[in-house]
């Protein structure tokens, strides 16, 4: 087996649900040297799906936040072994992929390491989604100099003409218009009516997954479709 598969089977042994490898040159400025990107999925347990539909939102986040705790461990790990083998890496682990809380951006987002891996598409949510779990899923991401068959780009929307998030979005955030490379995040999202009205939400302890829940592939995924 290649070192890229002993990876991977690594990476999903100690928790990953899914991992990609991807061509991330240049994509990052601070990062010329680590050309690769190794995208990490970790699909949302089904326990945490039925908290939001109770409104339990208050563990809902206790069970994302370990999810990205999980995450974190993961990345440290993977960057960890690569290094073992001789090769250089940087977990892309949350503290460090520097995050712009305002505009929600980040300096390599995970969304685009993972896109161009193969592993999935931008949804019209705006959201990564995935066949397997639809957009329940959290993202990591690796970088490295590690030589790795790099999967291949998902370009343009898989969607199709489903319209389920749109339809249920309740600030009508979501725009009509499919996701593709060439395309801005606000081309398909308004992301500031977004973020206020999940502020305004989580003042009252609440918050706003409706688009992640209603996705057709997530509701495929819980299995109430
Ligand atoms: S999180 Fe809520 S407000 Fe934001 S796009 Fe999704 S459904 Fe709309
Ligand atoms: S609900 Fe439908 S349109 Fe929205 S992200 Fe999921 S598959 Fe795409």
């Amino acid at each position: 087996m290649s070192e890229g598969n002993n990876l991977k089977e690594y990476l999903t042994e100690i928790g990953a649900s899914k991992v990609g490898f991807a061509d991330v040159d240049g994509l990052a400025s601070e990062f010329t040297d680590l050309p690769n990107g190794i995208s990490i999925v970790l699909k949302i347990p089904k326990r945490a799906m039925k908290y939001v539909e109770e409104e339990d939102y208050e563990s809902y986040w206790s069970c994302f936040h370990s999810q990205i705790d999980k995450l974190t461990e993961i990345s440290l790990k993977g960057e960890k072994y690569i290094k073992n083998l001789g090769y250089n890496a940087f977990a892309l682990t949350m503290d460090r992929n520097e995050c712009d809380m305002k505009k929600l951006l980040s300096i390599l987002p995970y969304k685009t390491i993972a896109t161009k891996s193969g592993m999935g598409w931008i949804g019209r949510s705006a959201l990564f989604v995935t066949p397997e779990y639809g957009s329940a899923v959290a993202l990591g991401g690796i970088l490295t100099d590690m030589p790795l068959e790099l999967g291949v780009p998902i370009t343009d929307s898989q969607c199709d003409d489903c319209e389920n998030c749109q339809n249920a979005c309740p600030v009508d955030a979501i725009n009509p218009q499919k996701w593709n490379d060439r395309l801005n995040r606000e081309d398909i999202i308004d992301i500031e009516t977004c973020r206020e009205y999940i502020v305004d939400q989580y003042k009252n302890g609440l918050g706003c997954t409706k688009c992640m829940c209603e996705c057709k592939l997530t509701k495929k995924y819980l299995g109430v479709e």
